[in-house]
Formats: C-alpha cells, sequence, structure tokens
C-alpha cells in the first residue's frame, strides 16, 4: 500500500476506533464538530514510538514500517499531540500511551 493511503487507512482507524474522540483519558474531548454547514476536526493520528531520531520515544530498534503503522498509532487531539510530543518532557512514556490507546479503543 502506498504511504499516503496507508496514513489515510491508520486514521481512519484510529479515529474511529477512538470513538472520534482524544485517546488521553483526562479528556476524552471529541475531535470534531460542527462549523457552518461543514465541520471541523481537531483530532490527528499520533506517533506513540516517534520517527524521527532525538523525538520523545524514539527506539531505534523499531523498523519504520512498524513506527508508521497502526500498532504504533494513537488517536489525540491537537493539544494532547503537542503535550506528548514536547521534547522537554518525559511524563509521557511509551507504555502509558499504550495504556491510553487500549482504554480509548
Ligand atoms: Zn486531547
Amino acid at each position: 500500500m502506498a504511504r499516503a493511503k496507508q496514513k489515510e487507512f491508520t486514521k481512519e482507524i484510529l479515529v474511529n476506533r477512538a470513538g472520534n474522540r482524544c485517546s488521553n483519558p483526562e479528556y476524552l474531548a471529541p475531535t470534531s464538530g460542527a462549523a457552518g454547514k461543514s465541520f471541523l476536526n481537531v483530532g490527528e493520528v499520533a506517533h506513540i514510538y516517534v520517527v524521527s531520531e532525538g523525538g520523545p520515544r524514539f527506539d531505534s530498534t523499531l523498523s519504520e514500517d512498524y513506527v508508521r503503522s497502526l500498532d504504533n498509532g494513537i488517536w489525540l487531539c491537537k493539544i494532547c499531540h503537542a503535550k506528548v510530543d514536547n521534547k522537554r518532557t518525559d511524563e509521557y512514556p511509551a507504555e502509558l500511551l499504550m495504556e491510553w490507546k487500549i482504554k480509548g479503543s
């Protein structure tokens, strides 16, 4: 599957498994809602283990295919995505995000 198609597929599965809510159990906020006659999406696919070296939760033993896979994705709102990817904190280890993912989907 081409990467763009895979990304779209991963997003669709994660957003629907999470019930279109942020997977952070402290928030569980809806990630889309009405905006005029259309809708606004504030949800994003976050990587539990990140792709880039130097990023939070980077693990050099994992393959790029795994890191980009459905298993390594979690559905979060933009605020929680920014929080967990903040390089200045280690408050959000991969184990915690895995727990959120299991509870949230
Ligand atoms: Zn959130």
